[in-house]
């Protein structure tokens, strides 16, 4: 029967190709791993930031801190792979120390009322040293904390729910914010919403990038009537089209982040941006230089 046949050759191949794809996997882990235990941490990584627009003012708000690992071996290795490689390496609590600081200092190059949102770990937020370096490191650096949003996933938070909690509770008490990061990818994003003391939640891209499907902008438009009636902020990522951020501005939704807005970008790049992008505040313009 042909059709049998050509179903059970397109499914053999599917497998192989699905084992390959699995052994490589595993090699270039293991590759990952091992330029990560080599790697000097404050050298090969780097912090770039993304925009995050208000569509409410029609300005930027703040910014994502994203970690950027160029590594002498292996090249770009996306934080996707090397985190979870890095927790399980027991390497999170130094990268992460080397990552904030560099995140911190980052934010000379941004205008005094901006935010910085850094992103934490299952092992960060579980790991009462780490959370007391962050709070260290902010006022080391003198940075006001209610500039700093820690975005937290809620798979992160799931394993070791009483100790996150704590953490949450920790940083949220000297005046940090804390954000539910990729909410809605989870299995209890309702409950961590009224259990835990969340000022923002971002809703995944994974949403967005079913693009233009009704039963997505449906799931979109419940979470952000959700979070208007429980007073939360609410982030859309993954905003690639004028299209999708009018649709946002119509539902009432607070911020977007994208590649409409800005890819990330390196601090230094933000001035020189903000200043082409038109985004900066019309009550504050640049100081007037004359010429001569
Ligand atoms: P995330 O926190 O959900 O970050 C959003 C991701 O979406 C980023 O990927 C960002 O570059 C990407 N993105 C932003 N706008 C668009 C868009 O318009 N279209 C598309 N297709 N993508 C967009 P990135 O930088 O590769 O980071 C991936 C994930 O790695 C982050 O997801 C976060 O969970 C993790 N990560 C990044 N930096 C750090 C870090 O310093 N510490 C920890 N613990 N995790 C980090
Ligand atoms: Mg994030
Ligand atoms: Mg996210
Ligand atoms: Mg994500």
């Amino acid at each position: 029967d042909y059709a049998l046949y050509n179903s059970k050759t397109e499914s053999r191949g599917q497998t192989t190709l699905y084992s390959s794809q699995h052994e490589q996997q595993i090699r270039s882990d293991r590759a990952i791993e091992s330029a990560l235990q080599a790697a000097d941490l404050d050298q090969e990584f780097e912090v770039f930031l993304q925009p995050i627009f208000d569509l409410q003012h029609g300005e930027i708000s703040g910014y994502e801190a994203l970690a950027r690992w160029t590594s002498p071996h292996l090249g770009v290795v996306p934080p996707d792979q090397f985190i979870p490689l890095a927790e399980r390496s027991g390497l999170m609590r130094q990268l992460t120390q080397s990552l904030f600081n560099k995140a911190l200092e980052s934010i000379t190059f941004l205008p005094p009322k901006h935010t910085l949102s850094f992103n934490l770990s299952a092992h960060d937020i579980t790991c009462s040293e780490t959370v007391m370096m962050l709070l260290g490191a902010i006022a080391r650096m003198k940075v006001a904390p209610s500039r700093i949003v820690f975005e937290i996933t809620e798979t992160s938070v799931m394993n070791s729910y009483e100790i996150a909690e704590q953490s949450i509770r920790l940083l949220r008490g000297a005046g940090t914010m804390i954000a539910l990061d990729d909410f809605g990818t989870g299995y209890s994003s309702l409950g961590y919403l009224h259990r835990l003391p969340i000022d923002r939640v971002k809703i995944d891209k994974s949403f967005i990038a079913e693009k233009g499907t009704k039963s997505s902008w449906k799931v979109i438009t419940s979470i952000i009537a959700l979070c208007r009636s429980m007073a939360i902020d609410c982030v859309v990522e993954g905003i690639e089209t004028e299209a999708q951020k009018q649709s946002l501005k119509n539902l009432g939704c607070r911020y977007l982040q994208g590649h409409l807005i800005a890819q990330p970008m390196r601090a230094a790049e933000i001035p020189d941006w903000l200043e082409r992008s038109g985004y900066l505040r019309k009550e504050e313009p640049k100081p007037l230089v004359i010429l001569g």
